[in-house]
């Protein structure tokens, strides 16, 4: 285990962005061997080879560079999903939909009747079943 670590000192580890790469490797593997594709196979191979060589790289700087890309991306799409998710996750006990005026996402809670609505972005007041 200490010449691993010795190994391992100076270099850059894992990062989202490796993290990314390895679930994609993974999901492509899958579809790879799902319809028998040698290229993505290929693909595949040069994405983990990818992983493998930021983990191992000393050029620390250049890897948290790529990293930080990858997140300026990966961030916004993260949230969409998060919130997707506790629509979800909460749909039982709100309901959503969005404002007629200026498409806001909006909640109320569920099982209240027809009640009033106060747009909190744009101001627009309406009925709205819940
Ligand atoms: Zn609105």
């Amino acid at each position: 285990m200490n010449g691993f670590r010795n190994f391992m000192v100076g270099r850059y580890g894992t990062d989202q962005l490796t993290v990314a790469l390895l679930v994609a490797g993974m999901i492509l593997t899958f579809i790879g061997n799902a319809i028998n594709s040698h290229f993505l196979t290929l693909i595949t191979y040069v994405i983990f080879l990818a992983c493998a060589y930021r983990t191992l790289s000393k050029n620390v700087l250049a890897r948290r560079k790529e990293n930080t890309v990858f997140l300026k991306y990966w961030n916004p799409v993260s949230a969409w999903l998060k919130t997707k998710y506790n629509i979800i996750k909460s749909s039982q006990d709100y309901k959503y939909f969005k404002c007629p005026n200026c498409r806001q996402e909006l909640r109320v809670p569920r099982g209240k009747g027809k009640i009033s609505v106060t747009c909190q972005k744009c101001g627009n007041k309406f009925i709205q079943k819940s």
